[in-house]
């Protein structure tokens, strides 16, 4: 710089250039060349004070825009300043930057100089563009955002209303503009929605999500509705609070999901039904499996109740009818719970009538299930006998019933009442129909139970009439058979009887030793049934008492034949001699009554190592195959027999196999109708008698 200031403006020259930030020079207006720069200048531009000074700007190739520079010039010369105007250099590098320029004719050592002063202002350039860029950018956005957009005032008055918010109201821009929110919103909502505005950005409340007030509606400028969703910003603008709401038409979304939700409802719905319905099927299978399973019904009817608890009712009752139309509790189920206990107490306390017009009273009269939905107060208060009793009935809740009688032959017998206590379980008509067929199989049950019990007890009466009137006819008959044969002793004595006579007698001994008999097999059944018909266990040789037997009987019929065959040694059991014998005399009687003369009767007595065997066998009319599992029943007798007009009481057999069975053996038939019948009698072979029959055989086996 020159050395050579003289005045005050020139100090402060020489001061600006030394240190300032602005960057200086001086041309001389006359040439526009460079006369000084100052340091600034140079550090910014990157030349040396050599390679400027004396040339101009634009022979240096920093001014790069001529037209510009003239402009400037031609101000100057007419005495006028240039006030920041912006001007683009190019440095030393070859970068180009922005600089803001004023200049002003000052006096140069006696010249007319120029000072310039330069600013670079070449980022503030760039920040401005940038930020003018992004400027329109967000114009853009807004204007064509897909959601609607819409800026209100502090007084929610509207200044900025987008494409998107004009196509989903129904309204301009300009026809809202300045016009209040509340306008887009359904008349009803209105208060709600100043409340979210009004305490928005209070309460440290600065932004909201969208969806995060939930879906409110938006009015349409034709006053229909649509759910939106919107989001709310507040916003800080030239010191004014404004707030930018972002609206959303859900209505599909809406409906998506009201479609989601409705088909979410009916799959759990259908799950449910298909649950419950598992569970009462099982509820009735088990029910019935235990129904069918026992003749004792009140223990059966427990364990129903019971089986009931929870798949289909939280309680239940079953209450029994009697001939005199009394009704009692019989069972209450869970029995453990409190509401069961108080159930059970209170039917003590307040039983119910048979004539009451509602309740397990009228299930059991009319015959007609009751199903109540939900129990209301109304009824509770209805059914109450007094104030206490409704308290109790309070207490004990419920909030559906329902009663189902049981009937069997057209009797009301019982009813079973289930009860729920939740509410999600409202008895049904489906529900009733499940309880109707428990109520069905649970009246069979108990209808069964009860003939079988009359059963019972008429059979009892059957046995005792049978034992008393075989002992009541047994006294006459012996005192008969006394004096029958007391009268044919003397008469042979005396000999004063015709020989018609004799023969009446024998008759009459005949008759009387048959019907003797017949008492003695009743009074035997009677002593089976009752347990009393004992034997005896003494060692027997079985060939001698069949020897007996078959010629006991051979001498009753001269025109048949029973032939007898046997093991040369004894064959010894334990036993009681005179019901064995009674046994294979029944066997014998049988095979000659079923069968014709001349056929003949076989009696075929075998032995194995640990058993001996007796098969009687004849070729008479046969058993028919149905019957065959029946002969050894008391009373039964076959069809071919009865039709055959073949008397008989059909106990023989049924003795026979008692007798066996007592001496632990068994007795077995095989038959075939027509062509005759085998019976056989296995007996266990006692190996204790077999050690010591070496010594005793030839004595037992001695006439
Ligand atoms: P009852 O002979 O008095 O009828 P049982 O108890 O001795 O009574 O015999 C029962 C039934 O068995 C007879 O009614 C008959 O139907 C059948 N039965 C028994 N033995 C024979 C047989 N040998 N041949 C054909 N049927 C027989």
């Amino acid at each position: 710089m020159s050395e050579s200031s003289n005045n005050h403006s020139d100090a402060w020259l020489a001061s600006a250039f030394t240190m300032g930030p602005v960057v200086l020079t001086i041309t001389r207006l006359a040439t526009g060349r460079l006369v000084e720069v100052n340091e600034r200048f140079l550090t910014t531009t990157g030349y040396t004070r050599e390679e400027v000074l004396g040339r101009t700007p634009l022979e240096i190739g920093l001014w790069i825009n001529p037209g510009q520079r003239a402009d400037g010039l031609n101000r100057l010369h007419v005495g006028l300043p240039v006030r920041e105007i912006e001007a683009d250099f190019r440095m030393k590098s070859g970068e180009v930057r922005t600089w803001l320029l004023s200049a002003d004719v000052i006096d140069w050592h006696g010249e007319t100089g120029i000072l310039t002063a330069l600013t670079d202002i070449t980022e503030r350039k760039y920040a401005e563009a940038a930020l003018r860029a992004s400027q329109d950018r967000l114009a853009g956005i807004v204007t064509s955002a897909m959601d609607a957009i819409i800026t209100v005032d502090a007084d929610q008055r509207i200044i900025l209303f987008n494409r998107a918010a004009e196509q989903l109201f129904g309204y301009t821009a300009q026809e809202l503009a300045g016009q209040p929110l509340e306008r887009l919103i359904p008349h009803r909502f209105r208060r709600a929605h100043q409340g979210h505005v009004t305490h928005f950005g209070q309460a440290g409340v600065t932004n909201r999500a969208m969806g995060e007030l939930g879906a409110i509606s938006g009015l349409r400028a034709d006053n229909s509705e649509f759910p939106i969703e919107a989001a709310i910003s507040q916003v800080e603008a030239a010191g004014q609070t404004l707030y930018t709401v972002i609206l959303r038409d859900i209505t599909t979304r809406r409906q998506a999901e009201m479609e989601r939700a409705e088909l979410l409802e009916r799959e759990q719905a259908a799950r449910v039904a298909a649950e419950t319905a598992r569970r009462h099927a099982t509820f009735l299978a088990d029910a019935s499996r235990i129904l069918a399973s026992s003749i004792d019904y009140p223990t059966t009817l427990t364990n129903v109740a019971h089986l009931a608890i929870p798949s289909f009712a939280d309680w239940c009752g079953v209450y029994l009818l009697n001939d005199q139309h009394v009704i009692t509790l019989l069972a209450v189920a869970p029995h453990d719970s409190a509401n069961g206990a108080r159930a059970a107490a209170l039917f003590h306390q307040y039983p119910p009538s048979f004539m009451a017009p509602s309740g397990v009273g009228a299930v059991l009269r009319t015959g007609r299930p009751e199903v109540v939905a939900e129990i209301a107060e109304a009824m509770r208060s209805a059914a109450a006998h007094d104030a206490t009793h409704l308290e109790q009935l309070r207490a004990i809740g419920g909030v559906s019933i329902m009663s189902v009688p049981l009937i069997a032959r057209g009797r009301t017998l019982a009813a079973l009442t289930f009860v729920s206590f939740q509410p999600d379980r409202r008895y049904t008509a489906d529900d009733l129909h499940i309880a109707e067929e428990v109520a069905l199989r649970a009246a069979q049950a108990i209808d069964n139970a009860q003939l079988y019990q009359e059963m019972q007890q008429a059979v009892q009466l059957r046995d005792h009439f049978l034992s008393l009137a075989a002992h009541e006819l047994k006294t006459p008959l012996t005192s008969l058979t006394g004096q029958v044969q007391l009268f044919q002793r003397r008469a042979e004595r005396e000999k004063h009887l015709t020989e018609r006579d004799e023969r009446t007698i024998q008759l009459i001994m005949d008759q009387v030793a048959r019907l003797n008999k017949m008492v003695l097999a009743l009074l035997d059944t009677a002593r089976l049934e009752t347990g009393q018909l004992a034997i005896e266990r003494v060692p027997l040789d079985l060939c001698a008492l069949l020897r007996r037997s078959v010629d006991a009987m051979q001498a009753t019929v001269d025109d048949r034949q029973i032939a007898l065959a046997y093991p040369a040694h004894p064959i010894l059991v334990v036993g009681d001699p005179l019901r064995l014998e009674q046994v294979f005399q029944n066997l014998l009687q049988n095979a000659l009554k079923y069968s014709q003369p001349p056929e003949p009767i076989s009696v075929v007595l075998t032995q194995t190592a640990d058993q001996v065997c007796v098969v009687v066998e004849d070729h008479g009319i046969g058993i028919p195959a149905t019957a065959l599992a029946h002969v050894f029943q008391r009373f039964y007798r076959a069809n071919n027999v009865e039709e055959q007009h073949l008397s008989g009481l059909g106990i023989g057999l049924y003795v026979v196999k008692e007798i066996v069975t007592l001496h632990d053996g068994m007795v077995m038939v095989d038959s075939t109708e027509g062509v005759g019948s085998t019976f056989t009698v296995v007996l266990p072979r006692d190996r204790q008698l077999d050690v010591q029959r070496d010594g005793s055989e030839a004595r037992d086996r001695s006439p």
